[in-house]
This record gives C-alpha cells, structure tokens and sequence, in this order.
C-alpha cells in the first residue's frame, strides 16, 4: 500500500481531466481525491504499488485528446486511508494554470444537437461537453471553474446537474454545460434592434438568408455578419455596407463536401478544417462556381466549418455556403457585446441573431495556411490562441508589441503567454482593446512586472502609455523582435542570418526597415545587408497609395534622364499628371521623403508599374496583386539584373537596374504576369546571394525568416528552397504568425536576456 500526490500540470483544465481520473483511479482501484488547482491537477491517490504503475501510465499515454500535459511531479505521502475516491471542489492557490482556447463543438454534441427526441439539446444552440465549447471567451478567472465564468449567471437545472455531478457522464463538471431548459437562448431582432416573434428563430433566420438578407450573428468570441454565399447581390450589398470594396470575404461552408466542390486541399488541411479548432483555412480556388465578388481575382478562398452549434444550426433547409465576416467598423476591433452591436452595426445588417451568453473575453477568427507542408498561422486567434510557451525566466516581462497586428506577451511561471490577435492600434477602440486584453492576463495571473519591453517606434501606442506596470521601459527594434520570435518558436539561441522583410519598422538609422539581413542572436544584432533606400513620398500616406512609391522606384532608376522618367510615368502610372508632377517635386525637393529598405514597400512601387490602378482598399492590397499576376507564370525561371555592393561593414543591394529592367520589358510590350513572375525570381536570387555572402563573411550557416513578406508564398517558398540547395538550415515561423503578430513575442525574448 502506497499514497502518493501527483500534480499535473499544462493544459489540464476544461478539457475532461478530472473525469478521466477519475475514471482511471476506479480502474486501477485506487483511492484518494482529485481536484483543480490554479497551479495545476492535485490527484492524492492511496492503494497497491501496482496499480499506481498502471494509473501513472495512464495519465502520462491515454490522457484526454484536449489536454497538453506539461509535467507530472509525484511526491510520496503517509497512508491516511481513503475508503473512496472523489473529486473535490476546486481551490485558489498561488500558482499557476493554463487557460484551454475555445474548442469547436465535438461530433457527440453534434449528435445531440441532431438527435430530434432530445428536447433538452436537440437542435440547441449551446450544447456543449467536456470535450468541446467556449472556454478562454467565457473564463473571467482562474481556476477554471463555472463560478468564474461568464455561466455562473445560469443556473443548472436538475437534469444538467446530475450530468454535472455524474463522472461517467461526457459533460461530468463540463463547466458551460447547459440546456435548452437552463441556459442561453437565441433571438433574431431587426435591425432597429426589436425582438422578431417565431418559435424557432433559427429557422427563420434561415429564410432570411435565402432571400438576400444581411445578418448579425454573435459567436463564440464576437459577432459576424453573414449572408448567402451563393447571393451575388446579396454580398455586393454587404461589400457596399461595409465598405469593404475588394478585399476577399472569408466564406464558412456545411461540411468538408461542400468545401470539395470549391476548394482543392490535401490531406493535412483537411485535417485542419474539420479538427476541432476550425481556423479559416486559406485553399486553393477549384473552380470559379461562386460568386465573383466573394474573392475577385485571388486564387484562394479562405475556408472555415460551422464551429458552435449555432453556426452548426444555420446549415440546414439547403443552406451550403455563407460569407462570414468578422463584424467591425473599418480597422476597429470585432464587435462582442450585444449593445455595441445594436449600435454600430444598425446600417449594415438587416437582421441580428443574438444571445444571452455574455462574452468576457473577444477573439477573432483564426487563419492558416499550409505552407511546405506545413501548418502555418497568420492570425493567432479562437482555438488557438492564447499560447503557453515552456520558457524559464528570472524576471517578469510584459512585451506590448508592435502598432500593428498586435499582440502582447508576458511571462509567469515557466511559461511565455502570447496573447491572441488583438489588431491594429491606431484607433480608440483598439486601444481600449489593447488595455482590457493586457488586463485580463496581469489579473488573472495576478503578477508584479518588473520591466515593460516595446517597440524603438517613438510614434506608436505602446510608446504613448504612461500608465504601465513598470518604471523600467526596455526598447528594442523592431527587426531584431521578429528574428527573436523566430528563434525563439523554433528554440534557437546560437547566432543567425535573420532575413526580415516586411513593411515597415523602425531602424537604427531612424529610417523605415524592411527589407534587411540581420546577424543577431537574442541578445544583439548588426545589420549584415540590407535593400538600399528610396523615398517614400508623403511618408505614411504613400502606403495607402502604390503610384507614389512606382514614380519614387522610377525617380531613383532614371534621374539622369529625366525627360524619359516624366515619360515614363505617364505610360505606366496610372494616375493624373498633376498628381504625378506634384509627387516628382516632393521627390526632387526631398520634402516629406522618408527614406525606406522596406520590401514590401516595393513590392507597392511594381504593382503601380504593372497596372494597379489608385489606392488600395485593403492591406498589401498591391503586393498581393503582384502575387497573383506572378502566380500565372510558376515554373518560369527568368529574372532581372541586380548589384550587390560592399559597403563598409555591410552590403547593399542595389535594385537600379531591376526597376530599368522591368522598365524595359514593358516598353517591348511584355506581360505584367511575366515581369511579376521575373521580379519575384529576382528578390528570391538577391536574398539567397546576399545570404551566401554573409555566411562566408560570419561563417553562420542557420536562417531565420520573419516579417510579413513571407505570407508571399512564391518568395516564400523560392527562398527556402533556394537557400536548403546551398546547405542553410532553414527557420520558418509555423505557430506564431511571421507578421507583425510575432513582434512581442520577440521582445519578450530579447528583454529578458538584457
Ligand atoms: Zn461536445
Ligand atoms: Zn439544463
Ligand atoms: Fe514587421
């Protein structure tokens, strides 16, 4: 006879681990307790040394699918005799637990939800179990328990509770378990916000699709707004209420049949779409049977499956495919709580399918896209994120990082938290966003900072608080942030070639950065090579506008002859000459010109030069049409001249006659596609000749990649083919996206090694 305490630690709560115990502590015939601590699963646990062996194994090869055991600690104890074994109520302690990120409902539910008979879950839209549903949304604090949850305001009725208390039951203290009896109910209002009478307003709703209508529907971490996929008109409408003019619409379909008929995808994205976190998936465009205004000329769709029982809900009567957008105001963060949804969104719906369960923590949808075989995430969002990174360090760090495609980390415990997407910073909304989210995690975890780690940008948000945690402040580029992510993700610390291109960053030279060869570690970094500058006229405003940039490329590349500049640009940039003149002398005066090596920049300048016309209306609107025009032409192996020239202690590469190249080529009338098919091989051959420069310069042989570029999948893929064939171990961001997302991650891991 033997006692012993095991403690488990990880993601080990909401995810059915108790149950399982409990389950396994009567198989083994074992007696004793478990419970839910903030520092993890107490199991006590008293009877023959044997089947302790066997429970042991248990917990560490059969655990729950949800759950990520970090560690098991077993610390013997005096036999005290347990006659039964029983969960207990859970504890606060000092200590520490994982936050589950929601999960998608799970098939059983699904079931349930089907099951016609079921009065309690049949068609209900917040059936949920141990295994699946709502948890980082819905959790206000630790441990995870219903009391600290935005459910505790449902009272369980006796069925569910005896569910609750049962241990062999799949919703066995299921934390948002509820019915159709006791919990959250669903309401379909119009658009001035008054409660439309129908016995099943889902059903309703339904119909509402299938004459065009716009709905508002509230989900798991905020409200979308949906309408029928197939409905031309009806998503022209949403695309003008929105004003959301080209951008591509994300598109939510019944099941993995429906996406087949639509999409092409291989097994691993398969997996992805119908798993249980149910990102939106970036495929491939199979054929072009749905509406042209859902995605216009991009080759991709972005793919997600139902993922809460009411979404589930809205795929019946023929339903097959919806648009699904997240509901915000332009450049503000998703919409999450009924009131605010009423009121902003009363222009642009025509219908809101609602409910009474609050959510306490917003979140956005999640994308990825498989990439080299491989998982790679662009926003970190609902099923995914938080994360925990296992990492020791001796101070505690709050990282707010970048102005863009924010997220902020902090560490506690063992352990790097980064936070989900929080969005673009430079507006009240999102600011207000950015405190609540950095709230949430110093509360729950209830920890001092010792030091706050942001951006070198004097001009960004994280730079304007006064209000921190901390008096000590530790700045770092922006830059080095993104190769530390790297590393970091990938558990690299020696020194090595971080090539981050991006489209802006704030440099050592106070110029914008983005298009640089770092040789860093996570402590220091010097810049090896970088893109030589041009000018951004009109600095920030000239990334709303690609023509401002191609005149600048032309203005560098032809400046001694200007009479074949200014004709030039009146063939190729398709704007007026009064605006193009006034560009030139901004230019020629050097008034408003900060000076830029930022690739994605010029990826802006060569869309104006192959046929983008005005302004974008969505974010690398300009670089991915490049893409999209490169992508008729993958195989062709073409490309244009540039120089690498040796300057003091670094290079630099020189694109004069890349941009006179491509200036050629239109002037002997060759395709757009085909100059951005050559323009794309070129940046791929320039990093990979620079790289094999600055290895044989600091014989260093690993590459890190970073920055948003790489969501360019030509580049990306050409550059990590390219430099394996010369023998570089190639690093690629997988669950931290490579865009700005990754910046306080980064920063974390610099600070905490100064
Ligand atoms: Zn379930
Ligand atoms: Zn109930
Ligand atoms: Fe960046």
């Amino acid at each position: 006879m033997i006692r012993k305490l095991i403690i488990v630690k990880g993601v080990v709560q909401g995810v059915g681990f108790r149950p399982f115990i409990y389950k396994i502590a009567l198989k083994n015939n074992l007696k004793g307790t478990v419970k839910n601590t903030s520092n993890g699963v107490y199991i006590d646990i008293e009877g023959s040394i044997d089947n302790y062996k066997n429970f042991y194994k248990d917990i560490k090869y059969n655990s729950p699918i949800l759950s990520v055991i970090e560690s098991i600690d077993v610390i013997n104890k005096n036999i005290v005799g347990y006659e039964t074994f029983k969960i207990i109520n859970s504890e606060k302690e000092d200590g520490f637990t994982l936050i589950s990120p929601d999960i998608a409902t799970c098939n059983d539910c699904l079931k349930d939800i089907d099951n016609k008979y079921d009065k309690r879950r049949g068609k209900y839209s917040f059936t949920n179990c141990t295994n699946c549903g709502p948890r980082y949304t819905i959790i206000k604090n630790i441990p995870y328990d219903r009391s600290f949850t935005t459910m505790r305001n449902f009272k369980m009725c006796n069925s569910c509770e005896k569910e609750y208390e049962n241990p062999l039951n799949r919703r066995f203290h299921a934390e948002p378990t509820c019915c159709n009896e006791c919990g959250p109910k669903v309401e379909l209002l119009d658009s001035t916000g008054k409660k439309v009478e129908r016995e099943d307003p889902i059903k309703y709703a339904r119909s509402l699709i299938k004459k065009g209508k716009i709905i508002a529907v509230k989900g798991i971490g905020g409200f979308n707004i949906i309408c029928d996929g197939e409905n031309y008109s009806a998503i022209e409408r949403l695309r003008s209420k929105k004003h959301r003019a080209r951008k591509p619409l994300a598109l939510m379909m019944k099941d993995i049949d429906v996406a087949s008929k639509y999409c092409n995808f291989n097994s691993t994205e398969e997996n992805i779409l119908n798993g249980n976190k149910k990102p939106i998936v970036l495929l491939k465009r199979k054929n072009n049977k749905l509406p042209t205004n859902i995605a216009f000329n991009s080759s991709n769709f972005g793919v997600l499956l139902p993922y809460s029982p009411l979404h589930y809900l809205l795929f019946k009567d023929g339903i097959e495919t919806i648009v699904f957008t997240s509901a915000n105001i332009t450049g503000e963060p998703i919409i999450y709580k009924n009131d605010e949804a009423l009121e902003k969104l009363e222009q642009i719906v025509d219908y809101f399918l609602i409910h009474n369960r609050e959510i306490n923590m917003p979140i956005d949808d999640s994308i990825v896209k498989v990439v080299l075989g491989e998982e790679r995430i662009i926003r970190g969002g609902r099923g995914y994120y938080p994360i925990f990174i296992k990492k020791h360090i001796e101070k505690n760090i709050l990282a707010l990082g970048s102005q863009f495609k924010n997220t902020i980390s902090i560490n506690y415990k063992d352990y790097i938290i980064i936070s989900p997407y929080i969005g673009d910073l430079d507006n009240k909304d999102s600011n207000e966003r950015f405190n609540k989210v950095m709230n949430h995690f110093k509360n729950i975890y209830n920890m001092e900072i010792d030091e706050v780690c942001r951006d070198m940008h004097p001009g960004y948000f994280s730079n304007s608080n006064k209000h921190l945690y901390s008096n000590k402040f530790n700045n770092i580029y922006h830059h080095h942030a993104h190769i530390a992510a790297c590393m970091g993700e990938n558990e690299e610390n020696d020194y090595v070639i971080g090539i981050t291109f991006d489209g802006t960053g704030y440099g050592e030279d106070k110029n914008i950065w983005g298009g640089e060869f770092l040789i860093c570690n996570l402590k220091e970094f010097k810049r090896g090579a970088y893109l030589n500058y041009f000018k951004l006229p009109g600095g920030d405003s000239a990334i709303k506008s690609p023509w401002k940039i191609g005149i600048s490329l032309l203005n560098k590349s032809l400046e001694t002859n200007k009479e074949r500049l200014y004709e030039i640009e009146k063939k190729y940039i398709s704007e007026n000459e009064v605006n193009i003149k006034f560009i030139e002398s901004i230019i020629d005066k050097n008034i408003s010109c900060p000076l830029t090596s930022s690739i994605g920049r010029l990826f802006d300048g060569i869309s104006a030069l192959l046929g983008f016309n005005g302004d974008i209306t969505y974010e690398s609107e300009g670089a991915i049409y490049v893409e999209e025009l490169a992508n008729k032409h993958i195989g062709n192996k073409e490309e244009y001249e540039f120089e690498l020239k040796e300057k003091n202690d670094d290079i630099e590469i020189n694109t004069k006659k890349l941009v006179l190249g491509i200036v050629d080529d239109l002037e002997r009338g060759i395709e757009p596609s085909i100059i951005a098919i050559k323009f794309h091989n070129t940046i791929i051959s320039l990093t990979i000749k620079t790289t094999l420069k600055l290895k044989e310069k600091y014989n260093i042989s690993k590459v890190c990649l970073s920055g948003g570029v790489f969501q360019n999948e030509i580049l990306f893929k050409g550059i990590v083919n390219g430099l394996k064939q010369y023998g570089f171990n190639v690093i690629t961001h997988k669950k931290i996206p490579c865009n700005d997302s990754s910046i306080s991650f980064g920063q974390l891991l610099i600070g905490s090694n100064k």
